[in-house]
Formats: C-alpha cells, structure tokens, sequence
C-alpha cells in the first residue's frame, strides 16, 4: 500500500503529507429549514427576519425533521457510494458560542451508539492522467448555525453581528479520510465533489458561503493542524499550500508543530492561530431526545436510486461517445454542471460538438479563469456563443476577430453582433478596400518589396503587415493574391 509513497521518497526529500477535508454543504434546493418550516432564500435579505421561534431555539419549542432533506442526503449518499444504514439518529452537539442560539447544534455522530446517514464512501479523482480513489468517512446532516459578521478581521474587531436566518438551515457534512496528498489534490477533489452534488440537483455551490471547507493537515509524524474559515476552492489550495511551507520550515527548523485550530486570512494570504484544538469529548455528544430515529427502509432508498440523475463520470463517457471529443476535454467539461450545460446548450443550437469543444476549452475557458469567474456568473449565454462561432462560418469576421469578440463579449456583457458593428471587426472582403492597404505597406516597407520579388516567401511578410493595419479583418485570400499579383508586375518592369 505504501509502496507509491516510498518511492516518492526515495527519489525526492519530499515528506509525506496528509490531508483530509470536511465539508460543510448546504443543501440549498431544499425550500425550508432542516427542522422548521422557514424559508432558505436568504441571501441578501434583512438580518434576523427568516427566524422563528423554532430556529432561535427558544424554550418548549420542537424541531421537526424535513423529509425532502432526507431524501437529498441519502441521494448524496448513494452518489458517493456510501453505506445507508437503515437507522440513523440525530445528536447533540454542546457548544456555547454566540451563533448558536440553543447552545447546542442537532448534528449527527458515529461514535457512542450515534449513526449518520451515510457511512464510508468514495470519491474518484484524476490526477496526471491517474484515477485515485479519496475514501470517505461518512456524511451527516446537521443544521447550519447562524453567521457572524465581525468589522474589520476576526482578530481586531471590537464586536460582532449576529444574524440567525441561516441558523437552521440544512447542512450535509462530508468528512474524508486523511487520504488526499497535496494541495491541487484537495482541489480537485472538492471540484469533483461539487460536481457530483449539482448533478444531483440538490445544491447551487455557486451561492455565496454554499460551500465551506476546513482543513486538516499535517506532515507524517507531525502534529494536524485544522485550518478554518476557507470560502473557495482555490483557496482551500493557497491555504494548504501556505500552511504546509509552515510545517515543512518549522520540521527543518527543529520546532514541533503545535495542534491547533488555525483561521485562514484571504486578503493576506496567511494562516493564523485561533486557539487549540478542542477535543472531541469537550461537545459533549448525547442523542437529541426531541427527535426519534430516522427509519430508513430498503424501498425507501431503491426509490431514490430509480430517481438518480446522470453523475458527472456517466456525462464525462456520454461526451466522449456521442460527441467524439477527448476525453481530457470531456473531463474539463464535466468538471462543473454549468459548463456541462453550456456546451450541450450550445450543440443544440450548433451542432458542431469538436468545434464548440474546441472554443470553450482554449478561449472561454482562459479569460473565465483570467477574470475569476465561472461560466454560470459570465452574461454569456450559449445563443451569443453559438452566433459568434456562425459568424466565423459566413465569414462575418475572421478566427482571429472571433478570439478578440469573444474576449469582449465574456468582458463587456454585450452580444457579438454589438460587438461586430461597434468595433468594426467585420471582415474587408472589398478589393478596392484591401488594395488601399496594399499600397499603403508597399510604401512603408520597401526592402520586403523587393526580397519579396527575389523570393515569394517574403510576400508573408508583407501579408502579415497588412493584417496588422486591419487588426486581422482583411481577407487573407484575397490580401495574398493583391500583394502577389502587384509583386508579379514589378518582376516584370524589372526584366
Ligand atoms: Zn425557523
Ligand atoms: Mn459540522
């Protein structure tokens, strides 16, 4: 089993790194709380006004389970191949802490008799063209406490906002195994997780806070440090990334890594100490006596696995089957449900799968990257992206105006036929236009006239100047065959 391992360190110095994630979804399609009737929208809404006694946790009121919740937990389940126990209990966990209006959170527990709703599973990821198998421990559900707002930075701020309408909404609690590698590792994976989720039509991971994601890290023999507080997948990479050059230089410096929770600060880049790890034992588990155990029978789950979606490796098989297209490329589109969506959007409109393939996965996706977006938070829409490419078909505009249209378009929200007409990108396909910008180059540069008589290979030269003054909108064809026709007269005159 460690054989891999190993050999990685015989041939390099690299330590061996352990890290294991736990993620906090929120099943956002669900239309109201874990155990009250609220509503879930809200986002940008007035503090404090989705709240009901229930969810504030006020005396003598009672939680109620949402069914639907159970039902998304165990699709999830299913999806990450876990094993569904048929009896599964909610627990409490004590914890004082201002966010948490009851003291304590309903969660669920795998310890002292507790069951989750989802115990062991899988989630496969591909790393330099290599499947690898990320073993999981299990999943629970529990609700979301509410959120704090702290002015300024959690360590300088005077004081803190409460606001309880996310208090009791439902979270799905995916832990793994320490089984991921590296840094790109974690990332990966959690892109594959959130795929997987979206293809189940259960959360929307695009929504601000949707997604949270802590981190346990540590170097073989070292001590774990949990980082908290990451909001983005590429930042749970910079977080690992900063918090192992941490361990790795307090090893070589001779300095044990202490246990401990440490917070990780976006704007600076840094990891910061918060406190020390409590232990498990401080929460003081015990089952939540307001709620009697979930009996899950085997219809109930057959049911739901009738339901199942397509997942993203089935869609993944499906691209490179139907559409012929790598499956490198298929994997990329797959990697998210939106640009899954956006390129068969796009084939019903167009029906040149490689083509399209082709432009979202050297263009589209470049400058999404470039601006830090997703394709489902840029106003292009699959119409504009299908137009842009028959433009290039009619000969409208030429390959190398559609690259910068493109760019414009994912840039400035406008449409491409706006983009066209404004900027002038539409194609010179006049003679009398071109043979202006002929004459115009032959004056400018009058030695590549003439080692263009001497030779026809320096006519690409003269072309190449041509396209530049046009920004690429002169028709090639027709700009080769002025220059060269104009070139043929002068050898004449010269004989
Ligand atoms: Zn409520
Ligand atoms: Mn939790």
């Amino acid at each position: 089993m460690g054989t891999a391992v190993e050999k990685d360190n015989m041939f390099s110095d690299s330590d061996e790194v352990l890290i294991g994630l736990e993620i906090h979804v929120q099943l956002t399609k669900l239309k109201t709380k874990l155990f009250c009737g609220c509503a879930t929208d809200y986002r940008g809404k007035e503090p404090n006004t989705y709240v009901c006694p229930i969810c504030l946790g006020l005396p003598g009121t009672l939680p109620v389970v949402n069914k639907k919740a159970i039902d998304f937990a165990i699709m999830v389940g299913l999806a990450l191949e876990c094993e569904i126990p048929l009896k599964t209990f909610f627990y409490r966990k004590n914890y004082y802490y201002p966010d948490m209006p009851k003291n304590y959170q309903i969660s669920q527990y795998n310890k002292a008799g507790g069951v989750p709703i989802g115990l062991g599973g899988h989630v496969t990821i591909e790393i330099n063209k290599q499947k690898k198998t990320i073993n999981l421990t299990r999943i629970q559900l529990e609700e979301d406490p509410g959120r704090l707002t702290y002015l300024g930075s959690i360590t300088s701020s005077d004081y803190t906002l409460v606001d309880y309408n996310r208090a009791g909404i439902t979270l799905l609690e995916i832990v793994t195994e320490p089984d991921l590698r590296s840094p790109r590792e974690a990332r990966l994976f959690l892109q594959k997780l959130r795929s997987i989720i979206e293809h189940l039509g259960v959360a929307d991971g695009s929504l601000e806070g949707s997604m949270r994601c802590d981190a346990n890290i540590s170097i073989r023999g070292g001590n774990r440090v949990e980082v908290k507080n990451i909001s983005s997948f590429k930042a749970v990479q910079k977080a690992l990334q900063f918090e192992l050059i941490r361990q790795r230089r307090q090893k070589a410096d001779g300095v044990k890594t202490v246990m401990e929770t440490r917070h990780w600060d976006d704007e600076k880049g840094i990891t910061i100490s918060l406190r020390t790890k409590e232990e498990e034992h401080d929460y003081r588990y015990f089952p939540e006596p307001d709620l009697v155990p979930i009996e899950i029978t085997p219809d109930w789950i057959e049911k739901i696995r009738n339901q199942m979606p397509e997942l993203p490796d089935a869609r993944r098989e499906r691209f490179i089957r139907d559409y012929q297209i790598p499956p490198y490329d298929a994997g990329v589109l797959t990697s998210s449900k939106a640009l899954a969506d956006f390129f068969e959007n796009c084939i019903k409109l167009y029906n040149h799968p490689k083509i399209i393939s082709n432009w979202i996965m050297s263009d589209l996706l470049r400058h999404l990257n470039d601006l830090n977006i997703e394709i489902n938070e840029s106003t292009v829409t699959p119409e504009q992206f299908v137009n842009m490419l028959k433009y290039i078909d009619t000969g409208t505009i030429s390959r190398r105006s559609a690259k910068k249209v493109l760019w414009d378009m994912i840039r400035e929200g406008k449409p491409p036929e706006q983009i066209i007409q404004e900027d002038g990108h539409q194609r010179i396909g006049d003679e009398n236009v071109i043979r202006q910008f002929v004459d115009e180059i032959f004056k400018e540069y009058p030695q590549a006239v003439q080692d263009a008589i001497k030779d026809d290979k320096a006519i690409n030269f003269l072309s190449g100047q041509v396209m530049r003054k046009t920004r690429g909108t002169a028709d090639p064809k027709i700009t080769y065959q002025l220059i060269k026709e104009k070139i043929d007269l002068l050898r004449k005159k010269a004989n």
